[in-house]
């Protein structure tokens, strides 16, 4: 069996969580916690970087940072992850869904606008399967409107826009570490912002409210309870796991990249046929290979595919059902405008094994059975 995910795990995790358990300091912000801290704010030159426990901890953070009232309205996609709404959701918002382009599967920056309303706080973008949102067009909307802007990066994380990390554009970027992430501490999460003005907040709400953050670094001789907050931090021993994957950041990075590019090349012919469509990556973007999906006609022959390559040991899985059609979706908000391609596409779309060290071989059984399915030799 190919599977569709295998969580990364580059060698030395074991001996840096030992490491960790034999520091006895295996709560929160410790000595690996605050190597990754230092590290992401090097490499994607961003002010302040908080580990969270997820990469939903940290999309929480950010909407309760956008200070929003009862009936206050934020943008997103409909074509997205739960965790991206219910952050939301839970800061009291009423939720605006979007279109998307179907080349990206990315918000459409271009349908923005005409959702925004007199009670828009916010815009919340998904930088799906790693390739950046148009986000000059993004911000430049925002601010013409007084508009926050979250970035959902939580499969961005080595992405970039321009020559900026995915996740430090907007006012607040989320990362998740998820296992099914391109780098994991099984459950976890960043919080970044370029915005000092509310990094001291932010440590506030992750640290249950109170200003231990400061009390930790001897800027205050106690540390006591400043606003409401949640405990949002992850223990030192998931960091540790981290920061040997952060090491080895750029190796785990090229590798999926051969792996990404290998799909791509092999796979073209049979879009130049007309059999499928692949993923587009725009020229701003470098992307980081956190996905390969292609799309199938229909609902109808995506389905027939899944079966065909699971009989043949390939496990290839569908994406999000659109946010808007589900039942929370219904309940907290609504579609503005056409959904043309949100729910078309996602219908189509199907999501090939991906993962730190995929064999060539297995990549190429993969190939051949798409190959197989439309009666077309390589
Ligand atoms: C994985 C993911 C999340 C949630 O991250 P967790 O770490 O699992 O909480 C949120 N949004 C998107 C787009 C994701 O892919």
């Amino acid at each position: 069996m190919i599977d569709f995910n295998i969580a990364p795990f580059v060698g030395t995790e074991t001996d840096y969580i030992r490491e960790a358990v034999a520091n006895k300091m295996i709560c929160g912000d410790g000595p690996f916690t605050k190597r990754c801290h230092a590290w992401m704010r090097e490499r994607f030159d961003v002010q302040k970087v908080l580990l969270t426990t997820s990469g939903t901890s940290a999309l929480e953070m950010a909407a309760l940072l956008c200070d929003l009232e009862p009936g206050d309205e934020v943008i997103l996609p409909s074509f997205t992850f739960s965790s991206t709404a219910n952050a939301f959701v839970l800061a009291g918002a009423r939720l605006v869904f979007t279109d998307v382009r179907p080349d990206t599967m990315n918000i459409d920056e271009g349908k923005i606008e005409a959702a925004i309303t007199d009670r828009t706080r916010a815009i919340c973008v998904v930088h799906y399967a790693g390739v950046a949102c148009e986000m000059d067009a993004i911000v430049e909307i925002a601010q013409r409107h007084g508009l926050k802007v979250v970035e959902d990066a939580a499969q961005g994380v080595m992405s970039a826009y321009k020559g900026r990390a995915l996740g430090t554009i907007g006012d607040f970027g989320c990362f998740s570490f998820h296992e099914t992430k391109n780098y994991s501490m099984g459950e976890g999460g960043a919080f970044l912002t370029n915005d000092m003005s509310c990094a001291e907040r932010a440590e506030i709400l992750r640290e249950k409210g109170t200003d231990r953050s400061k009390f930790l670094r001897g800027q205050v001789d106690k540390y006591t309870w400043q606003d409401y907050g949640s405990s949002y931090l992850p223990s030192d021993i998931n960091a540790a796991y981290l920061w040997a994957q952060l090491e080895k950041a750029d190796g785990i990075n090229e590798n999926r990249l051969v792996s990404w590019n290998a799909y791509d090349a092999a796979l073209r012919p049979l879009a130049e046929r007309g059999l499928v469509e692949l993923p587009t990556i725009p020229v701003n973007c470098v992307h980081n290979a956190h996905m390969y999906w292609l799309k199938a006609a229909d609902l109808d022959e995506r389905t027939r595919l899944i079966a065909h390559l699971k009989a043949r040991g390939v496990q290839a899985t569908f994406h999000y059902i659109p946010l808007h059609s589900a039942p929370a979706g219904l309940k907290f908000g609504r579609f503005d405008g056409e959904d043309e391609f949100t729910t078309r596409e996602s219908n189509r779309l199907l999501r090939l094994p991906m993962y730190y060290n995929l064999a060539k071989d297995d990549l190429l059984r993969v190939v051949d059975a798409i190959y197989e399915f439309y009666g077309v030799s390589r």
